[in-house]
Formats: C-alpha cells, structure tokens, sequence
C-alpha cells in the first residue's frame, strides 16, 4: 500500500513538473503578439487612499496617451525604436512623472536627468547621465548610441554633445514644478529632524526613500520585424546629491533588450537595482535557464530584490509579445497594449 502512494505522488509530482514545463517551453516558443508595447510611470507606495479620483483619472488618461502613440506607430508598422521614443516623450513632457518635466530635485535643489535605450537586434546602447538642460533625455540617450561611438555621457560633456546634434536645449528652470520643489523641502526637514533626533548617524534621505514614489517613466516595444527595444528617463531620486546615478541610465539595470530574449525597463530604488542588475538577469534567466518571462521577472523581482531589501519593479516584454508587470511595492503605473489592440492600464496592487 505504501509503495502503491509513493509511485501515486511521484508520478502526480513529475507530472506537474513536466506540464509546468511544457507552459513554460510553450511560452517561450508560441508567438502570441506580432507587435505590443508595455510602459511603467513608476513604482511605489501608491495607495488608492492616498490618491484623489481626478489625479487617479489624470494618470490614466496620460499612461494612456502615452501607450497609444507606441501602439500605434508599431501597428502602422514603425520601428520597436521610434514607438518607445515617442511613448516616453510624451511622459517626459508630463509634470505627472519624474522624468523630463516634474523631474524630482537633487539636494542643490536642480534638476539632474538620466535616461538610457537598448536596440535588441544590435544589442547597441546609448546612455546619459546628470543632464541638467536637454529637453528629452530619451532622445539624447538614443543619439548617443546612434551617433557616437560611447555607449554613456555625463553632465555637461552630454549637454554639449546634445547641442552638437541638435537636440532642444531648455533653461533648467523648464523642470521645476512646484510639487516636487515642495516635496525636496518635506524630505529635507524630515532628515533634519531625524538626524538630530539621531544625533546625526542617519542615513540623510533614508527618512522618506521607503515612502517616496518613484515616478521614473519606461517603456519597452517589440515591432512587427521582431526587434525588441526598451528605454527609461527619470530625475532619480529626491534629494540626491554628489552627482549621484540610479539605475536607469545604467544597461543591465535600468534598461536592457536583446531580441533573443526579452525587453525591460525598471523603476525604484537604484541602488538596488544596480546591485542586483535587475533587467540583465531576467534576460539572463531566461537564456541560460529557459525560464519563461514571467518566472524570470518573479524570481528577480520578488525573490532576489526582495531578499536584499530593494523595492520597485519593471515592465518587460519577450520576443513572442509575452508581457510582464512585476512589482514588489504597493504600486506601479502601468500600461501595456497588444495587437488586438487590448489595453490594460492600472495603478495599484490586486
Ligand atoms: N530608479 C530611479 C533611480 O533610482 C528612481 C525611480 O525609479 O523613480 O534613480
């Protein structure tokens, strides 16, 4: 009887096993979208109390917006590179996320932007870093790769070269919004309380950096030719300071894509994701491992991220049109849209 229950689990065990990873192979070999873009505004604690009904709606509407204008440059059969541009400028020039206008402030209370963008085919990368007055860093980040032989400028050497190639240069004051500005001083009064509370042993933003919403902006497409391409442009994080660089300038953190695998673009806590190389190793996982996109960005995000105390989460997309929200914070803004033309956009946790 005993032996009889032992061959019964086993066989049920090998079966779930194997029929886990017959999904799995499927997944990765079943294409299931010719064309789709995926987009974040950002993660954090967001929570549905803490956000009014019109502010809710406003970043809907501007996710969706965004997404559209991807969506539908791929159906129209443009490039996975021209639709992430154009879905993040449009983020960009919204006051709504951190990133170009409404761009967190550094503790010298300026602006100081970074993006990067990967072209999957190529695996070619551009990056900028600490732009104060470049009015799109997405598209800085992209000549970057096109059109120099650097993969990542920083600060004025960036801005030169954007003024060079012709980008739009704005006066910095162009980034300030009035809510950000106030939210710096909110930051910077609750570390001063704290470090005198502490007798000056706290970290200086550690106050407010469990709480802060990360309102960087990514996006990552995959066009009717196959090409997956990602980028992501943010301020970084409030009352940064000594030149400080997050993830999302950084390839293999903030941004990674590679038509062999999959698309990503991350948002939250930089450091942490640049210690944990966060969009490299979801494609990692699933070339070495033939995870599937989902149980790549799980394990990364909810496991490894998870264990070193990171938080934050990204969007990613593989080469079959597989999406992927993955998040370990209350929220995210997020949207993504297939070729069905099926739209999802969402903001909290269910
Ligand atoms: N990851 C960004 C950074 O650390 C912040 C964000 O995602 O909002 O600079």
């Amino acid at each position: 009887m005993k032996k009889l229950l032992f061959i019964a689990s086993f066989l049920i065990i090998s079966f779930g096993c194997s029929s886990e990873k017959t999904s799995t192979k499927q997944e990765n070999s079943k294409k299931v979208n010719d064309f789709a873009i995926i987009i974040h505004g950002g993660a954090g604690t967001i929570l549905k109390k803490n956000m009014s009904d019109e502010k809710e709606v406003e970043y809907k509407a501007k996710l969706e917006e965004a997404i559209k204008v991807g969506h539908t440059i791929l159906k129209n059969g443009g490039t996975s590179t021209e639709a992430v541009l154009k879905t993040i400028q449009i983020m960009e020039e919204s006051p709504l996320f951190n990133a170009g206008k409404g761009a967190v402030f550094t503790h010298e209370e300026t602006n100081e932007l970074d993006a990067s963008f990967m072209d999957g085919k190529t695996l070619n990368a551009g990056a900028v870093a600490g732009v104060t007055n470049v009015k799109s860093p997405i598209e800085l980040a992209i000549k970057v790769m096109t059109d120099s032989d650097h993969v990542m400028l920083s600060g004025k050497g960036a801005s030169t070269f954007a003024k060079e190639k012709g980008l739009e240069i704005v006066d910095p004051s162009y980034f300030y919004t009035e809510n950000r500005f106030q939210s710096l001083q909110r930051i910077k009064n609750r570390a001063k309380t704290q470090l005198d509370h502490d007798d000056k042993k706290a970290a200086f933003y550690d106050a407010d950096i469990k709480n802060a919403k990360f309102g960087t902006v990514g996006c990552v497409a995959l066009d009717k030719e196959g090409n997956i391409a990602a980028g992501t442009s943010t301020g970084g994080m409030t009352n940064k300071r000594w030149g400080r660089i997050g993830d999302a300038p950084i390839i293999g953190s903030g941004t990674y894509a590679n038509n062999q695998t999959c698309g990503v673009s991350s948002t939250g806590w930089g450091e942490y994701f640049i210690r944990s190389q966060v969009a490299y190793d979801i494609s990692a996982q699933m070339e070495y491992l033939q995870k599937s996109l989902k149980e790549a960005t799980k394990d990364v995000i909810q496991n490894k991220l998870t264990q070193l105390g990171g938080t934050g989460g990204v969007v990613a997309l593989d080469k079959n049109g597989n999406m992927s929200f993955e998040f370990n914070t209350a929220g995210m803004y997020r949207a993504s849209m297939n070729d069905k033309d099926e739209l999802v956009v969402k903001i909290y946790k269910e």
